[in-house]
């Protein structure tokens, strides 16, 4: 996989305003949040997006998925509720090729999405 900048986040070479980390996963603010509360959470493993992701990486994309719960929980979202969404190729919109589960919280969110 290439590089991105979220490669460039994890290895601190550019900053980012990180909520959580632990050696497989990080947790930071998006640039330019779509929402009062726009998170990204990403593993540190480089995997291109969810498409990409093989069996062994199956314990990982369970981790994630504990990691976007907690982060979204120490940012008070649990009650009001949020979103959670990876976007996957042109047709789903992904600008990064890294995977990244976006939180979005803090207002009611439309429904289908554009
Ligand atoms: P996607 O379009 O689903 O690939 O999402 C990529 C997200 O990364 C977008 O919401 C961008 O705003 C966000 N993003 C890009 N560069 C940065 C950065 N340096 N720090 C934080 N978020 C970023």
């Amino acid at each position: 996989m290439s590089e991105t900048v979220f490669s460039k986040i994890i290895r601190k070479e550019i900053p980012a305003k990180i909520l959580y980390e632990d050696q497989w996963s990080l947790a930071f603010e998006d640039i330019h949040p779509q929402a009062p509360t726009h998170l990204l959470v990403i593993p540190k493993k480089p995997i291109g997006s969810l498409a990409e992701a093989t069996q062994e990486d199956k314990e990982l994309l369970g981790h994630l998925q504990w990691v976007v719960a907690h982060v979204a929980q120490l940012h008070g979202l649990s009650a009001s509720g949020y979103r959670v969404v990876t976007n996957i190729g042109s047709d789903g919109g992904q600008s990064v090729p890294h995977l990244h589960y976006h939180i979005l919280g803090g207002r009611a969110l439309d429904w289908p999405p554009g």
